[in-house]
């Protein structure tokens, strides 16, 4: 069990099948998995959400070959109601052919699509793109599958580690990044794609991208490459248990990847993939991953997999809760009203920077809309180490500002521009190091700040700035001086905000509810609302009228939305539960700064989602 917990990402069916023993004879005795009585039929689908579900070689050998238990497992399935059965087949075995095909036909009879999947990897993990013996093992699953099917999906092991003698000499005095991002493009042209529709003219390549961006191209995805390789685009959620498991991915991160590479991918946009893998007793962070990919408006939700959901294995005792939640996920994709609304953020394809640093703004309720070209247009924007993806960066983020727009920088990359204009916003004279303290002064409005104490200590990069400009909108106090959190400061026509991150990510969810408000603040115009409340409670925006929020902590919070006061008031109301909400003018701002803003108050419990519309 050790090994599993430490091990990054799941095994290749191969590698799972010799610690099957492992994993399921430590694994005690299950609870009895409950059911609803009012089974849906046969054939049954939602409405507004489209399911399927993956099958590896294992589950298909173990779950789906004798007519029998094949019978059961679809029984077992059906609260899902799924539309797709994706059917991995590792052997590559031509004789393999006439059993998938009879299991095919049986599900296609049962009206559900059917669709094929290779996992490119081997015994030894993943594979290497120079090693003939890895590639013809490739082209063997791929043809074996394309005889079967109209459509092949390629799960996230397209990558590759090898650092064999021909991958060094290949690579050269490039980078791994480019060597690798290029030779598996090229390899999978020939060995996956080519070889499949030679076999099958009619079959379509489906490429998943695995949720660990930051290491895509190193190891040889490359979304910018791909995307337009292949017939279509699955996009990773799998942030499992956010703060334990070994990625350590912020739930909200799952949305932004499916509007990021997802939303990019166009019309070839196919689907979100999530997995419960080794996440026994943690049902809530489980179906949170559903949530984002219905919030995301993903075109089909793959669950990963058969074999994980089903007993013996111990991660199956999610299965009763996700059953449960279903009708919900339905539900609120039926209800959701308009495009989805978000602060631009800049993120190149291929781009790297502060680890999912979108995932944590989105989990303080800043809705995330990411963009892959610069955002010129926008009243406000944000912009992180990713952005130097972008040859042109200093220059179009000058402009930006002397086009009297917002530029909301973290100080990492800040640091990274010390060379440009822009780079001379802030006079900064000292850094290096970290600072921690529990006290923040938080500028209110103008001459008025507020002293605010937080129940423990937080840690953050040092920035000490002069006395004039006063430019601290947040800082850290302690006896020796104020440190810059959250910056703000005119130039040119326009405005340059700057975010220090605190030393670990997560804690800009538990930062004191006045501090988050602040950096909220900044986004205000732009949106048109803002989140008052604590962490780790995210927002989406939908149309004009439409505010979906979904708590993330394991206890209740007390939020509101504030909006600009409209004549005459608008009625508000929740839809998901019809909670009650508070609703208020309130004055925001003293003396000449005072406006009036609506504010809609409630309380969400633990893992609540609510939907809260203007009438
Ligand atoms: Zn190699």
């Amino acid at each position: 069990m050790i090994t599993l917990s430490l091990t990054r990402f799941r095994l290749p069916a191969a590698m799972r099948q010799r610690l099957a023993i492992v994993l399921f004879s430590g694994s005690a005795a299950l609870a009895p998995i409950l059911l609803r009585a009012d089974a849906p039929a046969q054939g049954a689908r939602w409405a507004h959400i489209t399911t399927a579900l993956f099958c590896t070689s294992d589950d298909v050998d173990r779950l789906l070959t004798n007519p029998a238990d094949r019978q059961a497992a679809l029984a077992y399935f059906a609260p899902l109601r799924l539309a797709k059965i994706y059917l991995e087949d590792a052997r590559g075995d031509p004789a393999a052919v006439a059993a998938l095909r009879e299991i095919a036909t049986d599900l296609k009879a049962r009206g559900l699509e059917v669709s094929g999947a290779v996992v490119p990897a081997g015994e030894h993990g993943p594979l290497c793109y120079n090693d003939p013996k890895d590639m013809a093992m490739l082209e063997g699953r791929v043809r074996v599958l394309a005889q079967v099917f109209d459509e092949i999906i390629v799960d996230d092991w397209l990558f590759t580690t090898c650092t064999c003698a021909k991958c060094l000499a290949g690579r050269g005095s490039d980078s791994w990044a480019n060597y690798r991002s290029r030779l598996v493009a090229e390899q999978s042209k020939q060995h996956l794609i080519a070889a499949a529709k030679q076999v099958n003219p009619r079959v379509q390549v489906i490429i998943k991208y695995p949720n660990w961006y930051e290491g895509h191209r190193q190891n040889g995805y490359d979304v910018a490459r791909q995307t337009p390789q292949f017939d279509g685009v699955s996009v990773g959620i799998e942030t499992r248990q956010p703060t334990t498991q070994d990625q350590h991915i912020p739930t909200y991160s799952g949305y932004v990847f499916q509007k990021w590479i997802g939303g990019n991918a166009g019309p070839k946009w196919r689907s979100a993939w999530l997995d419960n893998y080794d996440m026994q007793g943690a049902d809530n962070d489980y179906v949170a991953q559903v949530w984002q990919a219905v919030l995301a408006r993903a075109p089909e939700i793959i669950f990963w997999c058969a074999g994980v959901l089903h007993p013996p294995a111990p991660s199956a005792s999610n299965y009763p809760h996700l059953v449960e939640m279903m009708p919900d996920f339905d539900r609120l994709a039926g209800m959701l009203d308009g495009p989805a609304r978000g602060i631009p953020i800049h993120l190149p394809l291929g781009s790297t920077g502060e680890f999912n640093v979108f995932g944590y703004l989105g989990m303080i309720g800043l809705p995330m809309a990411p963009q892959t070209t610069f955002p010129a247009d926008p009243k406000a924007a944000i912009f992180t180490q990713h952005s130097l993806r972008d040859p042109k960066l200093a220059a179009e983020l000058l402009a930006r500002v002397r086009a009297g727009r917002e530029v909301f920088l973290t100080w990492t990359l800040l640091q990274k521009l010390r060379e440009s204009e822009l780079g001379r916003a802030l006079n900064v004279i000292g850094e290096g190091g970290t600072v921690a303290s529990s006290t923040f002064r938080v500028r209110e409005h103008f001459w008025h700040s507020q002293s605010v104490d937080a129940p423990r200590s937080f840690g953050f990069p040092r920035i000490e700035t002069s006395t004039w400009p006063y430019v601290r909108e947040v800082a850290l106090v302690r006896e020796d001086g104020d440190f810059g959190v959250l910056l703000k400061t005119p130039y040119l026509e326009g405005q340059v905000d700057v975010l220090n991150l605190p030393d670990n990510s997560y804690d800009l969810l538990r930062l004191p509810e006045s501090v988050l408000n602040a950096i909220r603040r900044c986004f205000f115009e732009e949106l048109g609302v803002r989140l008052v409340g604590p962490g780790g409670v995210a927002l989406y925006p939908f149309g004009g009228r439409q505010y979906v929020l979904y708590n993330m902590n394991n206890g209740p919070a007390k939020v509101a939305l504030r909006l600009p006061a409209v004549t005459p008031a608008r009625v508000w109301k929740e839809r998901m539960h019809d909670k009650s909400l508070t609703v208020a003018d309130v004055e925001e701002g003293k003396g000449p700064w005072a406006r009036r803003e609506t504010e809609v108050a409630l309380t969400l419990l633990p893992f609540e989602i609510a939907v809260i519309e203007a009438r």
